[in-house]
C-alpha cells in the first residue's frame, strides 16, 4: 500500500517492474503512491489489467500548515485524480470528495516528515500507516501499531519501496475480500493485517543509491 515509482522523486522503479515484483512475492495488486505525482496511474492500470492484479491509484502528500510549513505526510488511495500537497482540511475536503481513503505515513518516524501531533489529525483521516518496512527503528513500527489499537483505528502496511526488490517487504492483508471495493471497504473497517519484515540495510542503502541516480 506505499510504493514509488521512476516518478516519484526518489524513486527508480519502472511500473513494470514493480508489478512483476509484486507478483513474484504472491501479492494481488499494488498502490502506487507517488508523491505529488499520479504519472505512473495510466500504465499501472494496463499493466495491473493485463496481469489481472489490482491496482489503487494513490499519492504521498505532504501536510502543509497555515504558514506552508510541512507537517507530515499522507498516502491517498483511492483517488481520481492527484492533488498535491496543502493543509490537512483541504486533503480531507479533496479526498472525500473523490471517495478515496487517507492514511498517515510512518506516523513516528525519526528519519521522515512526521507530524507534530498525530492525535490532532485522526479526525481529518481514516487511520495511520501501522508498518512502514523503510522504517529504521523497529520501534516506531511498533509505536504506530500500538497508538492505532488504542485509539481503534484502521491501519496499512507497506514497504515504501523506492526500487523494485523492496516491493512486498510490507503488505496490507484482508481475509476473504471479494473484490478491490470489499478490499477498500474491510481497509475502512480496520480489517487490514500489516504484513512484513524490515527491509534490511543492504536493499536500504542500495535503494537510496538508486534512487539518486
Ligand atoms: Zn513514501
Amino acid at each position: 500500500m506505499h510504493t514509488h515509482s521512476k516518478y516519484s522523486k526518489d524513486g527508480s522503479s519502472e511500473v513494470r517492474e514493480m508489478f512483476d515484483r509484486a507478483e513474484s512475492k504472491g501479492l494481488d495488486g499494488l498502490a502506487i503512491t507517488d508523491h505529488y505525482d499520479v504519472r505512473a496511474w495510466k500504465e499501472a492500470e494496463e499493466i495491473s489489467e493485463e496481469k489481472g492484479m489490482f491496482f489503487i491509484p494513490g499519492e504521498e502528500v505532504k501536510i502543509l500548515d497555515e504558514d506552508g510549513k510541512c507537517n507530515g505526510e499522507v498516502l491517498l488511495y483511492f483517488m481520481k485524480r492527484g492533488i498535491g500537497s496543502m493543509t490537512i482540511e483541504k486533503i480531507n475536503k479533496e479526498v472525500r470528495k473523490q471517495g478515496g481513503l487517507i492514511f498517515v505515513a510512518h506516523p513516528f518516524s525519526r528519519t521522515r516528515h512526521t507530524p507534530k501531533n498525530v492525535k490532532g489529525l485522526l479526525r481529518y483521516v481514516d487511520g495511520i500507516e501501522g508498518f512502514n518496512a523503510r522504517s529504521r527503528f523497529a520501534s516506531t513500527n511498533k509505536k504506530a501499531s500500538g497508538f492505532a489499537s488504542k485509539h481503534g483505528i484502521p491501519t496499512v502496511a507497506g514497504s515504501d519501496g523506492h526500487i523494485p526488490l523492496e516491493v512486498g517487504c510490507g503488505y496490507t492483508e484482508v481475509e476473504g475480500a471479494s473484490d478491490l471495493e470489499d478490499f477498500k471497504k474491510k481497509i475502512e473497517q480496520g480489517k487490514g493485517i500489516s504484513r512484513g519484515k524490515k527491509v534490511n540495510s543492504f536493499i536500504y542503502y542500495a535503494s537510496q543509491l538508486r534512487g539518486r541516480v
